[in-house]
């Protein structure tokens, strides 16, 4: 996706976009914890990205996509209690390394693969436990499959993708929890939406967000039909 700055100011708008949502939602999140957990999910993520939001303000100007991404996750794991900090934030630290030469379809996959091994090395969770790994894991397969084997465009690979992840959130609904601290509470976790899963959608549909923004148009990124020409950006939107 264009060049250095481009893909910098991408991703700084990426983050106070998800910041402001997360900001807006923390009620929200915090109402879906307090039926399943200790009520503290919504205020957790806030203070963290209120803190990533600080700590970018005082970074480096030349400071490339990588060291921010580093950046985001290391302030999670410092700054977010419970689980969801570490596993966000050990995450996104760990999968940062994969965009050293900036972000492309190609390192955009491998970036949300190793986000999803990492967090599930770290929090042992699966499919069907009823955490974010509901909703995080479908839509790592399928921004990967549309992607690698139906070659579309990544910013409709990320719908694609946020859609597979609203389906996931809509799953944790009826069943029951087997990881973190929802687990505790049985078959009485079962009719209540994962507030994880949740925070996950939100965060995806704010980088979808972004990337429209940021890729209408923009044929660069797309490695895989590197032939259209510049007179006919919206060839990128169709079917
Ligand atoms: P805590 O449960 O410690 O209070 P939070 O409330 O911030 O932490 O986060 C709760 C969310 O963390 C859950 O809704 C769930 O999605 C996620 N979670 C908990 N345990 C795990 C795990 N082992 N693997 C993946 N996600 C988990
Ligand atoms: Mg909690």
């Amino acid at each position: 996706m264009g060049d250095e700055t481009r893909q910098r100011e991408a991703l700084l708008e990426a983050i106070e976009n998800i910041a402001d949502r997360i900001d807006n939602e923390k009620k929200h999140l915090t109402d879906l914890d307090s039926a399943i957990g200790d009520a503290d999910h919504g205020a957790n993520l806030n203070r963290g990205f209120k803190a990533v939001m600080e700590k970018i303000k005082d970074m480096d100007d030349d400071a490339d996509v990588q060291e921010i991404t580093k950046t985001v996750g290391m302030t999670l794991v410092s700054e977010v209690g419970g689980a969801a900090g570490p596993l966000y934030g050990g995450s996104t630290m760990t999968a940062s390394t994969e965009l050293a030469d900036g972000i492309t379809a190609e390192s955009s996959v491998a970036f949300a693969e190793a986000f999803l091994e990492k967090l599930q090395d770290r929090g042992d969770a699966r499919v069907g436990d009823k955490t974010m790994i509901d909703a995080i894991t479908p839509a790592v397969h399928t921004y990967k499959k549309s992607i690698e084997q139906d070659d579309l465009p990544p910013l409709e690979a990320l719908a694609k993708a946020v859609d597979a992840a609203e389906r996931g959130v809509e799953f944790t609904v009826p069943i029951r929890a087997s990881k973190g601290r929802a687990s505790f509470l049985g078959w009485r976790s079962t009719g209540h939406q994962d507030p994880g899963a949740t925070s996950t959608l939100f965060i995806l549909e704010e980088i979808l967000k972004t990337a429209e923004q940021y890729l209408e148009g923009d044929t660069d990124v797309d490695a895989t039909s590197p032939t259209i020409p510049d007179e006919e950006p919206d060839e990128l939107e169709e079917e």
